[in-house]
C-alpha cells in the first residue's frame, strides 16, 4: 500500500512485438512485458485502448559508407535545453542524409504485404505522423524518393538510428532495402526495425492534475495516456509527479492552463477531448502559442514554481 502513487509504464502494458510475420511479447526490444497493469486499471474501473507505435533498425556506423552521404553539423552554438544552463555542453558528432530510391521502392511494395501493419497482425491504432517506410511508400506513392537522417545513438557507441525508415517488415526485408540506399550498401544491423502495440487508457478518466477519476491518489503519465514522445512523457511525468507529492501533503494540485504552457494544452486535450491516436504535442494544437515562448517562460510560469517550490529559492531570487 502507498499514499500516493505515479504510473509510467510506458508501452509496457500487454505489449506485443512484430517483426514482419514474427510476433513475440514484450515492452521494448530485449525486455518483458507487463502482464498484470491492465487488468488491475481495469478491475478499478479504466477503459483500455489499443495503440501502436514502432521504431527503425539500428545499425553499426562502422559498415555505413558516410562519403556518399551528406553531412549535417549540428548548430555552432548550442542552445541549452533550461535557461540556467551554465556547464559544457557535450561534444557533438554530425548527422548525414542519404535517400532512398526507385530499387528500394520496388523492395518495399513486393513485400508491403508481409509487414505486421498490413498482413492484418496489427490491430492497434498506429502514430499518424511518424509513419513507417512501407506506410510512406503507400500513402504517397507519387514520391520518387523519402530522406533518410542517420543519427549517432550517442557520443561513445558505433551504433546509428536511420531516422525515417521505421518499420515492421520482415528482417530479411529490412536487410534487403537498406542496402539498396547509397552509403548503406554494406549496413550491418545491430537491431531490427519493429513494431510494438500495447495497452493505453482512456485519457478522460483523468483529472487535469493527471489523477484517475477511478481511484484518488493514482497519477498516470507517459504513453499509457495515450501519447507518444519524449515530450509529452517528460512534461506529463512532472505534473503527475507534483501533484502526487501535493496529495499526499494535502495540497490543492498543479494544474496549468491552455494559456500557461504546452504542457497545459496536452494535459486539456488528455482529459477533455480524449484521443484515439497517438497523441503528439504540436505547436499548432496551441491557441495560444503566440503567447507561449521560450522567452517569456520566467513570466509564465514563475508564479506556479514559486508557488509550488519547483525552483530553488535563490533561483527565484535571481529570475525576479
Ligand atoms: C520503439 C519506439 C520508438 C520511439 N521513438 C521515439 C522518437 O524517436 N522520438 C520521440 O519523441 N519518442 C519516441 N518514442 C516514444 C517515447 O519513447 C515514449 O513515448 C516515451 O518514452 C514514453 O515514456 P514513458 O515514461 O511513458 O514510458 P517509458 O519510457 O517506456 O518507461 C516505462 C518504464 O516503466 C517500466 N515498467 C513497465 N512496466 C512496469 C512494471 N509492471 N513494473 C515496474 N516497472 C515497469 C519500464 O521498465 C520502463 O522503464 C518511441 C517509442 C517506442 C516504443
Amino acid at each position: 500500500s502507498c499514499q500516493a502513487l505515479v504510473l509510467c509504464p510506458g508501452t509496457f502494458p500487454n505489449g506485443m512485438m512484430f517483426v514482419g510475420d514474427v510476433s513475440f511479447e514484450g515492452g521494448r526490444f530485449g525486455e518483458p512485458s507487463s502482464k498484470q497493469l491492465t487488468a488491475s486499471l481495469k478491475n478499478i474501473g479504466h477503459r483500455m485502448m489499443r495503440f501502436k507505435t514502432g521504431t527503425c533498425p539500428r545499425l553499426d556506423g562502422r559498415s555505413i559508407n558516410f562519403e556518399k552521404m551528406a553531412m549535417q553539423k549540428g548548430d555552432r552554438k548550442i542552445t541549452p535545453f533550461s535557461m540556467r544552463f551554465k556547464g559544457k555542453t557535450p561534444k557533438q558528432r554530425p548527422c548525414y542524409i542519404t535517400y532512398t530510391n526507385k530499387k528500394t521502392e520496388k523492395i518495399i511494395v513486393k513485400n508491403i504485404k508481409r509487414s505486421a501493419l498490413f498482413s492484418g497482425l496489427i490491430t492497434g491504432t498506429s502514430v499518424r505522423y511518424c509513419p513507417s517506410i512501407e506506410d510512406k511508400y503507400r500513402k504517397f506513392p507519387d514520391k520518387a524518393r523519402h530522406q533518410v537522417f542517420l543519427e549517432p545513438d550517442g557520443v561513445n557507441t558505433n551504433e546509428y538510428y536511420p531516422n525515417g525508415l521505421s518499420t515492421s517488415l520482415p528482417y530479411e526485408v529490412q536487410e534487403e532495402y537498406l542496402h539498396s540506399i547509397s552509403g548503406l550498401e554494406n549496413a550491418r544491423i545491430l537491431r531490427p526495425g519493429y513494431a510494438i502495440e500495447h495497452d493505453v487508457i482512456d485519457s478522460r478518466e483523468l483529472k487535469h492534475s493527471l489523477e484517475s477519476k477511478k481511484l484518488a491518489g493514482l497519477f498516470i503519465a507517459g504513453q499509457i495516456d495515450g501519447t507518444t514522445g519524449y515530450e509529452e512523457a517528460a512534461g506529463g511525468g512532472l505534473i503527475a509527479g507534483v501533484n502526487a507529492a501535493c496529495f499526499i501533503s494535502d495540497l490543492p494540485p498543479l494544474t496549468l492552463a491552455r494559456s500557461d504552457a504546452y504542457i497545459g494544452v496536452l494535459i486539456d486535450d488528455l482529459v477533455t477531448k480524449g484521443t484515439n491516436e497517438p497523441y503528439r504535442m504540436f505547436t499548432a494544437r496551441a491557441e495560444y502559442r503566440l503567447r507561449l515562448r521560450e522567452g517569456n517562460t520566467k513570466i509564465r510560469l514563475l508564479p506556479q514554481a514559486r508557488q509550488y517550490g519547483l525552483v530553488d529559492k535563490s533561483v527565484i531570487a535571481q529570475m525576479e
